[in-house]
């Protein structure tokens, strides 16, 4: 009897609880990953990250053939394709029972539900299992059995049940279990023979034992100063593990284990873990949220009223903030690293995006958007948590009257220009003061707002819109 795992944003061979179940007898198994050209647009996966999945992909076939299990591939045109031709492969395949691990966003969920319905109808068990979070989303409730909105009870409640968890990491499969498996990297090729590709740069190797190797290297020497270093994009303080983590060559579990271990288990007094571990936990947040409130994965706010923001249309400007050519040079500097790189500085992505939708009055779903389409990293819960968070339009988001003012910011965190002037090369000449400002420099634009006038605009707008709302409960 044979089974198949269905790879999704899973695509690792270790701590896979779905391919740790398919093989835990002598059973025949396969391997499935199927490319969806209406996700690809609709979410929208962008080139570098498609490159990523699918350098991902030939790793994880080279890892599952070393135990007889061979992947193959599938692609459909839409997500209403998938489960006729899941059960066409079941039925050519002689798949008895479909294993996969969980997603949270809505298209997933219903893509999932309709699968299974099929697989029901065909006789085929589906079994599914949960691996994007340590505690996956509906097991923590608040007191009165809802969903936790605001992030610091949701952190204590999961950092207690933790505690009480028993966790370890799935072994990968045997290696020489079943039959000789055949190469799949001409399969993947053709696959993907028609997307819009591109290289990541070099940082960005795909593959499970890499992103292991990078897990290990980070704990042992960035780690324990994870707390003082993580706002200096300048520098190497964070982990750069989030585009494993979010195609899931990397599980949240191994990278919990590894940190906790660091310290011998005591992760919660030592700061730098403790805060680490905190951003696993936000990840995990914004998964919990975005499965609960399924109006998120449909563009809208989470706090109604914020609907009524008459949010700015102008493509000039929205071009102007994706090139990097505002006149601002932190927003700059971090808009040309994510164009270059596929990635963006955490700090810095609070910074553009509150930029974009406070300053410039631009709709958040246009930079969320747009973040989709260029971060290698990219993930519609914890992209749409952090806009959501940045326009003040989310929960348990920035208030609307604290607004970052990006100079500041500059000063405080890059205090030398040194990251400014990794990107702006514009402004390379100037000294530590107008580096943050762009004065003087020639060659560089003005900036293409007040700062402030449009900080205050925006609270303004804000706190009527807040009134409104308050006058329409009352009537
Ligand atoms: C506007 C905006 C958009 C974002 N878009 C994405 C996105 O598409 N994909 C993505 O993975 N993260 C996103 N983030 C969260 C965060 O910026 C990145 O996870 C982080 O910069 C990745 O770098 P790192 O791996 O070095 O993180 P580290 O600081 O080493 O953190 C470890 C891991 O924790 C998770 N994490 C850290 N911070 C957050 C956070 N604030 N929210 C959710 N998870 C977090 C990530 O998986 C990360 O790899 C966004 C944040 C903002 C403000």
């Amino acid at each position: 009897m044979s089974r198949l795992v269905w790879f999704r944003s899973d695509l690792r061979v270790t701590d896979n609880p779905a391919l740790h179940y398919a093989c835990d007898d002598q059973a025949d198994v396969q391997a499935v990953f199927i490319l969806c050209d209406q996700y690809v647009e609709s979410h929208p996966i962008g080139p570098r990250k498609l490159w990523f999945i699918r350098e991902s992909l030939k790793d994880l076939a080279v890892n599952l053939q070393k135990s007889g299990i061979e992947l193959s591939l599938l692609r459909v045109a839409k997500a209403g394709d998938i489960p006729a031709k899941l059960m066409a492969f079941c039925k050519e395949m002689g798949i008895k029972s479909l294993y996969c691990n969980a997603e949270y966003p809505i298209d997933e969920i219903e893509r999932d539900r309709k699968v299974k319905a099929s697989c029901e109808g065909a006789d085929i068990a589906f079994r599914r299992y949960h691996d994007r979070c340590l505690i996956p989303p509906g097991m923590l409730k608040t007191g009165q059995g809802s969903v936790y909105r605001v992030f610091t009870p949701f952190s204590k409640a999961w950092k207690e049940k933790i505690k009480s968890a028993r966790l370890e990491a799935y072994l990968a499969p045997e290696t020489g279990r079943g039959k000789k498996a055949k190469d799949a990297t001409r399969a993947i090729d053709q696959c993907f023979a028609r997307c819009d590709l591109r290289p990541a740069p070099d940082h960005w190797q795909p593959g499970e034992n890499i992103a292991q190797r990078k897990l290990q290297e980070f704990c042992d020497n960035a780690l324990l100063e994870y707390d003082e270093q993580r706002d200096t994009p300048a520098g190497p303080g964070t982990s750069r593990l989030s585009p494993y983590l979010s195609i899931g060559s990397l599980s949240p579990k191994q990278c919990y284990l590894a940190a906790a271990a660091r310290v011998k288990g005591d992760w919660e007094k030592h700061s730098g873990v403790n805060t680490w571990i905190n951003e696993l936990i936000w990840r995990e947040f914004y998964m919990h949220i975005a499965q609960a409130f399924p109006a998120l994965s449909r563009h809208k706010p989470m706090q109604a009223y914020t609907d009524d923001f008459p949010w700015r249309y102008d493509k000039t400007l929205f071009q102007r903030w994706c090139n990097g050519e505002t006149g601002i040079p932190i927003v700059d500097a971090a808009m040309r690293q994510l164009n270059n790189t596929g990635w963006m500085h955490n700090r810095l992505r609070m910074v553009t995006a509150m930029f974009l939708c406070k300053n410039l009055k631009i709709d958040w779903r246009w930079g969320e958007r747009y973040f989709m389409e260029q971060l290698i990293d990219a993930d519609f819960c914890a992209n749409n948590g952090g806009w959501q968070w940045s326009a003040s339009t989310g929960t348990d988001a920035a208030p609307y009257f604290r607004i970052m003012n990006p100079v500041s910011q500059s000063e405080r965190h890059d205090p030398d220009g040194q990251f400014i002037r990794r990107y702006v090369s514009e402004l390379a000449e100037l000294n530590n003061k107008d580096v943050h400002t762009g004065r003087g420099a020639a060659a560089y634009c003005d900036p293409i707002v007040d700062l402030n006038r449009s900080r205050q605009e925006a609270i303004d707008l804000f706190k009527s819109l807040k009134s409104n709302e308050a006058t329409a409960n009352e009537s």
